[in-house]
């Protein structure tokens, strides 16, 4: 009687193997390494090593498995004209500073698995591939076919669980085990603008020298820098105490002979929630734009200033959308550069919801800034994806998710990525439950064994549900 199943007991009995299994997989430095990537192993010997030992598991478990050109593999259960995946993933991203232990010696302190990858994404990954081992070993009458994907470079570019693809097919649905409960179904689209100026300063009070700002496309800028040239520097200096009064930045300027240096601090955030952040480099243009610049200089302050400045869901620019589901769209000038004579460049980069597209967004761009002498481009962005809160796979997962844990389930949508958008009826499923503490990607990584424990249950009804 599979109604009377109890999952949490079954997972328990497999904690020991469970753990012995994934120290053994965290133990693998499998962070990506081009400087040693060869034809054998397309993204470093560190990936290819944690892939293999992964699909090892699988034939010890009496598993089919395929290793695909050790750029991904799968683990084979079931059988059935329809095909479920499970998509994880056994690269890391890198170590980074801080540690207290080894990073890739597992440590288990307070009940919590210190380790790189303990979080993200080997221990919930292997938490599924146990819930697919545990229904094997149970002898459950399944209807459908099931594979655990893995893949090796999940981290940065995809590209081995896109390699995968070209000769695997998609799965027909399914989850990734590399986010958070209850569920993620819905991931807004992802669009990337490059707006360049030419370098012209000359002809007015004042010349752009050098104008600096941002990290990367998906940060807001905490700090920005600018070096102007002026026929009073002072005046810039004396103003920009007034100027920040009142508003939430801070700024200090240091004059030089003809040359004034303006540094303005905000409070950086994450790309896909600016209204969290505060811009320092379009403040800083707003205040630069009371000053006399010309030509490209001008252009580059005053378009940074009309179009992008305190403007987190595109308004000014003209590209704000709201969905019902999906919220609204948000949009993040991450990158600001200009040198005099060389040119500007600023990375505006965009969460966008049902309701738009990439292309019309830069249509939107070309129109709105189409008075100034610009070269606009565009990255190759991500589309929204969806899979409705009705659907039999969403359903499915959150009653589970709510019959073991007690706890409310509803549909969440998120401004980042998972595996989840590779298939169309595809989602993020935990492991991190809404109490667990985020650890992804910092150092001291860990999980609570506990909560690796529940999702295994978890993962194994909901699991069997839907293939059964
Ligand atoms: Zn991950």
């Amino acid at each position: 009687m599979t109604q009377n199943i109890d999952w949490k007991a079954e997972a328990a009995k497999r904690k020991d193997a469970y753990l012995e299994d994934l120290f053994d997989l965290l133990r693998i430095d499998s962070v990506r390494d081009d400087d040693n990537a060869t034809d054998e192993a397309p993204v470093g010997p560190g990936p290819k090593e944690a892939l293999e030992a992964f699909l090892a598991l699988g034939e010890r478990d009496g598993f089919t498995t395929k290793n695909v050109d050790n750029w991904a593999g799968h683990i084979e259960y079931g059988d059935g004209d329809e095909l479920m995946g499970v998509l994880a993933h056994v690269d890391v991203v890198p170590t980074g500073t801080g540690w207290e232990t080894d990073p890739f010696e597992p440590v288990i302190k307070d009940g919590r698995l210190y380790a790189r990858g303990s979080s993200d994404d080997k221990g919930p990954g292997m938490a599924a591939y146990y819930a697919l081992k545990m229904i094997k070993d149970l002898d459950l009458p399944v209807s459908k076919k099931v594979r655990f994907i893995i893949g090796t470079d999940e981290e940065s570019e995809w590209k081995g669980i896109k390699h995968y693809l070209k000769t695997e097919p998609e799965p027909d649905f399914g989850f990734s085990p590399d986010a958070s409960f209850p569920i993620i179904n819905g991931e807004k689209g992802n669009a990337t603008v490059f707006i360049e100026t030419k370098g012209a300063v000359d002809g007015g009070s004042e010349e752009l020298v050098q104008f600096e700002a941002g990290l990367r496309p998906n940060m807001v800028p905490q700090e920005a820098v600018a070096v102007v040239k002026s026929k009073n520097p002072e005046a810039i200096q004396a103003g920009l105490a007034d100027f920040v009064d009142g508003l939430p930045v801070s700024g200090v300027a240091a004059v030089d002979g003809d040359q004034v240096t303006i540094e303005m601090t905000g409070k950086a955030a994450h790309g896909s929630k600016p209204a969290s952040g505060v811009n320092a480099a379009t403040y800083l243009a707003r205040y630069l734009s009371d000053f006399d610049f010309a030509k490209d200089a001008k252009a580059f302050l005053e378009l940074t200033m009309l179009y992008l400045h305190d403007d987190p869901e595109g308004e000014k620019l003209g590209i704000a959308v709201t969905d019902a589901i999906m919220g609204e769209l948000t949009s993040n000038p991450g990158v600001f550069s200009f040198k005099a004579n060389e040119g500007g460049k600023i990375t505006v980069n965009m969460r966008y919801p049902q309701g738009t597209t990439e292309e019309a967004l830069f249509e939107t761009f070309k129109t709105k800034l189409s008075d100034y002498d610009l070269t606009l481009s565009k990255a190759n962005g991500k589309e929204p994806h969806y899979v409705p809160a009705n659907d039999p796979l969403v359903t499915t997962l959150l009653d589970v998710y709510h019959r073991q844990t007690g706890l409310e389930a509803h549909e969440m949508v998120i401004g980042g990525g998972t595996y989840g958008r590779l298939m169309k009826r595809g989602v993020a499923f935990g492991a991190m439950f809404p109490d667990s503490v985020d650890t992804m990607h910092q150092a001291n990584e860990f999980m609570a064994i506990d909560d690796l424990m529940k999702s295994m249950a978890i993962y194994a009804e909901a699991i069997y549900e839907l293939i059964k």
